[in-house]
């Protein structure tokens, strides 16, 4: 078993389902609604850890009941949350999720709040445990700097890092130099090169651009197209997506990642890892909700 350590964003999900989303300045009734922990990097922490890996969470919660109620969850996966701080001014970070109940699309508001004060220097006295880990797994759901700072110390000790450049932004050359193994979904990786994927061409010609400025890979997920990976000194390869019914594709690509890391935690080949991380994947969209939805690894021997 492998070692994941995660550093990112924790947030509850007030999630609405409608049969349509509203346009500005437009009031539709929605036809359910639910609360459940959330946030890329949780996400991803329990995705790795219901892969099978051994999980350290790094995160800023608020004093409050969300914040309390996220640790008891997170802890309920196995997780390591002793280093889950807790912010006594700002509160948990929150996401309010509508999602398409037709397509199973979904728009978010996050409201950061404690997520934004985990500072660099916070991860900085953490550097025993990030230098402990297999694989460092980061998003962008933080301050850029305490993920650049998380970034450094894993490559200064040889973990393999991970990045999710999610929600989507334009990164610095110096930042991405960090990155081992980068996910972009399609948007991410649009804003990234400040090009457009129009077709299988263009997403070809942005992954082999992102590759320059990483060490080892770039993985675009394609949602229901499932995956575009290059390596260094390789040909592009598609893994296609399995065929589902998506009724809720909120946190597919923090699935993707979570198996993905807990897989290369444990030395798989990334080939291999990503079969096992889009199955995983294909899981999630079938059902409601972030966590709720993430699958655990001997689910997935039995859908194969
Ligand atoms: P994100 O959730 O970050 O936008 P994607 O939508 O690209 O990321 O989804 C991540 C991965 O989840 C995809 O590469 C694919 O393997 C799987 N996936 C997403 N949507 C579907 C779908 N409708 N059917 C099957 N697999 C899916």
């Amino acid at each position: 078993m492998g070692k994941v350590v995660v550093i990112g964003s924790s947030n509850t999900d007030m999630v609405v389902t409608t049969a349509t989303m509203p346009k500005p300045g437009e009031t539709v009734f929605g036809t359910v609604f639910n609360v459940h922990q959330g946030g890329k990097g949780a996400n991803q922490a329990v995705a790795a850890a219901r892969a099978g890996a051994q999980v350290t969470f790094i995160a800023k919660v608020g004093n409050d009941e969300f914040g309390q109620n996220a640790i008891s969850a997170y802890q309920q996966d196995g997780i390591d949350t002793s280093h889950v701080l807790v912010d006594d001014q700002l509160s948990t970070g929150v996401a309010m999720i509508t999602v398409d109940q037709t397509t199973g699309e979904n728009s978010i508001i996050v409201v950061s709040g404690a997520n934004a004060a985990l500072l660099p220097d916070e991860v900085k006295g953490l550097e025993d445990v990030i230098r402990s880990a297999d694989v460092l797994l980061v998003q962008l759901e933080i301050q850029l700097e305490t993920v650049k700072t998380a970034l450094a110390l894993a490559k200064k000790y040889g973990v393999k890092t991970i990045l999710n450049p999610a929600p989507a932004g334009i990164l610095s050359h110096d930042l991405l130099k960090l990155v081992d193994i980068l996910i972009p979904n399609e948007t991410e990786a649009e804003q990234l090169s400040g090009r457009q994927l129009l077709d299988m061409e263009s997403k070809k010609r942005v992954v082999s651009e992102l590759l320059v400025h990483v060490d080892e890979a770039v993985i675009l997920t394609m949602g229901a197209q499932g995956v575009l990976l290059k390596m260094k000194n390789e040909n592009e390869q598609i893994i296609t997506a399995q065929k589902v019914k998506a009724i809720d594709t909120t946190a597919a690509g923090d699935v993707f990642c979570g198996y993905l890391a807990s897989c290369l935690s444990d030395n798989v080949a990334i080939t291999e890892a990503i079969e096992v991380a889009k199955n995983a994947a294909a899981i999630a969209v079938t059902r409601r909700g972030a966590q709720p939805s993430i699958p655990f690894i001997n689910e997935l021997s039995k859908s194969k």
